[in-house]
């Protein structure tokens, strides 16, 4: 089944797909595919019958689009490359090539990353309903396709979630978007309909990504982490291949305007910008992590009023001790070894009783707050 939720903007199921990849559709141009597989082969396992010939367009994996952030040094570095996750594969299909699929891998899950699919799938939608009409679909046309409709109808009709998914059942009176994604529209709604990477909300979110992804035994490697904010953007490789014949060298950041950091006390090398604190509400208790509505943190500008002995932050690249896989560990300058506080996986407790999970704790004691 097809339901029409806007003008040239259907939301269905993997039937409905499958009869427009194969048949061809009037009016359908532009297919969203989100299942657990990019590939077009998924269709196969499900009906064996399946076959439509492709074209690949463009593959982009995670962490591609905001290079100029979080990936330098990476590039030269294949193995890197080989475990990344794609973010969407974007491909001509149908019997004559003339359908254009994006497909985005997500499982119906509720601890999945929407987040960072988000964007792409609703900047695909907008091209296409300019181009011409846009299916959205997933397995059952029930959880993914509708929270990334019921985003979209937030992002271009600056409505509510609960509006948006609201109007959305007007159309199909049985979608449903699992209650981790009714989560992230919810912070998407905070974050003003965009996924901002600077926000408090997103970094938590963020946290709580790799925490998962800690828990399941992954392997945490400081490329997941933000960029040390103590090397230039561009940072300097001497030698090939492997991180240990890497000879990084250090130039301050040129800023064109004056930002607050985070030095080490003992050596003054810059450890954390302000924008890399999560921040949190003091003595808050665990009730702190619930999502707060939050919409700008003037943290850095009560920092000497707080209680708080310590400054939480997001995971940055210097933070070399994480990669060794504990649960918990020290965390040290990685100019004079001096040490800076202590990471844990499972949280730690502020002096203020609030607790941060997973923390990345500076101890206020072994930092100074500068201009860079
Ligand atoms: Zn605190
Ligand atoms: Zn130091």
């Amino acid at each position: 089944m097809l339901y029409l939720v806007r003008e040239n903007l259907f939301i269905g199921n993997i039937n409905a797909a499958a009869e427009v990849l194969l048949n061809g559709s009037e009016g359908i141009t532009h297919i969203l595919s989100v299942l657990s597989s990019a590939s077009i082969s998924f269709f196969s396992e499900w009906k064996s019958s399946f076959s439509v010939p492709t074209k690949e367009i463009r593959t982009v994996y995670m962490g591609d689009s905001d290079s100029n952030e979080n990936s330098e040094g990476d590039v030269s570095d294949k193995t890197a490359l080989s475990s990344k996750k794609i973010l969407y594969v974007l491909e001509n299909a149908g019997k004559d090539l003339n359908l254009v699929r994006m497909a985005v891998p997500l499982r119906d899950m509720e601890s999945e990353n929407l987040l960072d699919s988000l964007e792409v799938c609703l900047d695909f939608i907008d091209e296409s309903r300019k181009k011409g009409s846009v299916l959205v679909h997933c397995f059952a046309g029930v959880s993914r396709s509708a929270a990334i409709i019921t985003a979209y109808l937030m992002r271009t009709e600056r409505l509510s979630l609960e509006d948006a998914l609201e109007s959305l059942r007007q159309s199909n009176e049985s979608v449903c978007p699992n209650d981790g994604f009714l989560e992230q529209l919810s912070m998407f709604e905070d974050m003003g309909f965009k996924v901002d990477h600077s926000t408090t909300i997103y970094k938590r979110f963020h946290l709580k990504v790799l925490g998962d992804s800690y828990n399941r035994g992954e392997k945490i490697d400081t490329t997941k982490f933000a960029a040390d904010p103590g090397l230039s953007k561009k940072e300097v490789t001497i030698g090939t291949g492997t991180p240990s014949q890497k000879e990084v060298i250090p130039i301050p950041i040129p800023t064109p305007t004056p930002a607050s950091a985070f030095r080490c006390k003992k050596c003054r090398r810059v450890v954390a910008l302000e924008e890399n604190v999560v921040s949190h509400v003091p003595g808050e208790g665990e009730s702190s992590f619930e999502w707060h509505r939050r919409r700008s943190d003037n943290y850095f500008n009560k920092y000497d009023e707080l209680e708080c002995t310590s400054i939480f932050v997001e995971p940055l690249r210097w933070m070399k001790t994480v990669e060794e896989g504990a649960l918990e560990g020290k965390l040290w300058c990685s100019h004079c070894e001096g040490r800076l506080g202590y990471f844990n996986w499972s949280g730690i407790q502020c002096s203020c009783g609030s607790w941060i999970t997973p923390a990345f704790q500076l101890h206020r004691s072994r930092v100074d707050i500068s201009t860079l």
